[in-house]
């Protein structure tokens, strides 16, 4: 499994550096890559009143570019911007599930952002964190009720801070046959 990380818009490359080497440690059988190429943030995504941008707009401009990198099983994108859907204040990510397009947001990762002292460590653990959800979305997991696992679904930041980067054992047995090659018929769970 090819995956490809691509920075949308300009990306702190501490932030690159700490979410590929976790994930190179999360996901041990996928090969990772920054691509090159830096994705200028989709002008139709921003929304004027809400002051945000949309993140299923930008999700699709990754989903075109994973079909047009006919290299890569799946991409991730990060963008250090707010992002939204309609439905929602803000999300954290979205991903495709099962899917080959990902997307996490820095922008209220930071400590600064919930008014708390800056730490960089907290804040690359964060973006860590997110990354592993958001690929387990395209691997076709869902939410998992277990708060310590990485699947579960953050409502805020504390959420994001108790859980922890890896998959509860329930979701690791999921990942391991997802992400085995033969099996390319994803059914997402529940
Ligand atoms: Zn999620
Ligand atoms: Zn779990």
């Amino acid at each position: 499994m090819k995956i490809g990380i691509l920075k949308i818009g300009q990306i702190d490359s501490r932030v690159l550096d700490r979410v590929l080497e976790n994930l190179r440690t999360i996901f041990e059988d996928a090969e990772f890559t920054v691509l090159p190429d830096e994705m200028p943030i989709p002008k139709d995504a921003y929304d004027e009143e809400r002051k945000q941008y949309r993140s299923d707009i930008i999700l699709k401009s990754i989903r075109e570019q994973v079909d047009k990198e006919k290299s890569l099983d799946r991409i991730l994108g990060i963008v250090d911007a707010d992002i939204s859907i309609p439905q929602m204040n803000f999300v954290f990510g979205q991903a495709e599930r099962p899917g080959k397009a990902g997307l996490i947001s820095l922008y209220r990762l930071r400590p600064e952002f919930s008014r708390q002292k800056a730490n960089t460590e907290l804040f690359l653990e964060r973006a860590s964190k997110e990354a592993v959800h958001e690929l387990g979305h395209t691997l076709g997991l869902g939410h998992c009720s277990n708060p310590f696992c990485v699947m579960y679904f953050s409502n805020s930041i504390f959420d994001t801070d108790r859980k922890q980067g890896l998959f509860c054992s329930k979701c690791y047995v999921k990942i391991e046959a997802a992400s085995r090659p033969e099996k390319e018929e994803l059914q997402p769970d529940e």
